[in-house]
């Protein structure tokens, strides 16, 4: 594994610094020379990549290969109105369906079954990269999508279904939600296998699932900077996710430092992705906490695991599998008038997550209906999801005097 990796990354790294000027202007003001990256110990000397790199680029900066190679785009949210977009050569493409099928096969789906897919299909890469995945396997995908959950259930039970891929908050849902139409979830149903990601979730949750539909349920972790999902995969061991590392290269490090940590010891995932065509990255800085370890699998895999992603190291929320920055919503409020500056971000969780935002007012718009349409259509635009808009009057959400503005309030049940 270690002498793929290094002939990668020699490769990677002198093909980032030819194609792409940001590496060539990070590399040179540095003074490292990419042929100077020979072995693996040499890669704590290449400079992070960042996400407000891939945003202050926007949308094309980073590409490798001329525009017309572009297989496909993806857009996932920034952290302002703008998304960040993720390009794909063919290669590329091919690459991450083989790596998907990968990843499918490591939990045992097989040929002959039917994964019926609820991601999103649209600019998430959850949706497509699943499906790709099932076809670079030979098995049957059915590609559902979210939501219409009495139309999953039916499909569910009359094309006996044996694979389910989607948000573990959703997942959990479904427990409710199958009772509710009268199923039976495990005589009715025939699941044996659920991919659960996109969102943090726990073993209490994995229990609950795998309970209630007798099937077993593994941990996916990806993002859209990386190709999407498949970057690691829990085995039928259930216990950490294998990383794909002759594709992604993995440190840990220190987020206030920067410095690497050793493995067994929680930091932020860096990912050096080894043979990415059109937009290569380079330690790009994940802001996902987890630990990277190097004990051997009984499952035999010989690429490393990381434990359960524990949380994240910047401020992004995860609502329902969508990724939503507090600067997005300020910056929607912030452009329209007649608001008052103050504003809560409230996050619930009744059967599925809710995002909720409270503002302020002028007594005389409190109950302006418009105004509040006006709120959730701009939201809804920028972050593709529904928000419930409480108008309140001036002076009637708490104000920080000190520090930070706590605009956030998160009731989700931390388990
Ligand atoms: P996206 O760019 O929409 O694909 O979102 C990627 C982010 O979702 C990651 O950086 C993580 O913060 C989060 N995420 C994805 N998969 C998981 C998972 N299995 N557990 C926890 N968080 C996850
Ligand atoms: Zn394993």
């Amino acid at each position: 594994m270690a002498r793929i990796q290094e002939s990668k990354l020699r490769k990677i790294v002198r093909y980032a610094y030819r194609n792409v000027s940001l590496y060539r202007k990070r590399f040179d003001e540095a003074h490292i020379k990419p042929e100077s990256i020979r072995s693996l110990d040499d890669l704590a000397k290449v400079p992070f990549t960042v996400k407000t790199d891939l945003r202050d680029n926007y949308p094309l900066g980073l590409l490798a290969v001329p525009a017309n190679r572009l297989y496909c785009l993806y857009a996932s949210s920034g952290t302002t109105g703008k998304p960040i977009v993720v390009a794909y050569t063919r290669r590329d493409l091919d690459r991450w369906a083989r790596l998907m099928g990968r990843t499918l096969d490591a939990t045992g789906v097989r040929k002959g079954d039917i994964i019926q897919n609820m991601y999103g299909y649209g600019l998430f890469t959850g949706g497509l990269g699943i499906h790709y995945g099932a076809r670079a396997l030979g098995a049957t995908v059915v590609p559902a999508s979210s939501g219409n959950t009495k139309r999953q259930l039916m499909l569910m039970k009359d094309l006996q279904t044996t694979v389910v891929t989607c948000t573990p908050s959703y997942m959990v849902y479904l427990i409710e939600a199958s009772k509710a139409e009268g199923y039976d979830a495990k005589t009715d149903l025939t699941l044996k296998i659920g991919i659960f990601g996109a969102e943090p979730w726990s073993e209490e949750a994995r229990k609950r699932i795998q309970d209630a539909f007798g099937l077993r349920a593994y941990d996916i972790f990806g993002m859209s900077e990386l190709y999407g999902p498949g970057v690691g995969i829990e085995c039928e061991q259930q216990d950490g996710l294998h990383v794909w590392e002759d594709e992604f290269l993995t440190e840990t490090i220190n987020p206030s430092t920067g410095e690497v940590v050793e493995p067994g010891k929680e930091g932020e995932l860096v990912f050096t992705m080894l043979s990415r065509e059109a937009m290569p990255l380079l330690r790009y800085r994940s802001r996902d906490l987890s630990t990277l370890y190097e004990e051997e699998c009984t499952c035999g895999r010989y690429h490393n695991r990381i434990k359960r992603i524990k949380g994240r190291s910047d401020d992004m929320l995860i609502i329902g599998g969508v990724n939503v920055f507090p600067s997005q919503v300020e910056h929607v409020l912030m452009n329209i008038r007649d608001l008052g500056d103050q504003y809560q971000i409230i996050v619930s969780h009744k059967e599925l997550d809710r995002l909720g935002i409270k503002v302020e007012v002028p007594a005389n718009r409190l109950n302006d209906v418009n105004l509040m349409k006006r709120i959730r259509d701009d939201l809804f635009a920028v972050l593709s999801i529904h928000v419930e808009v409480e108008l309140v009057e001036w002076g009637t959400l708490p104000r920080s005097e000190v520090g930070k503005a706590l605009r956030v309030v998160d009731l989700r049940p931390k388990e």
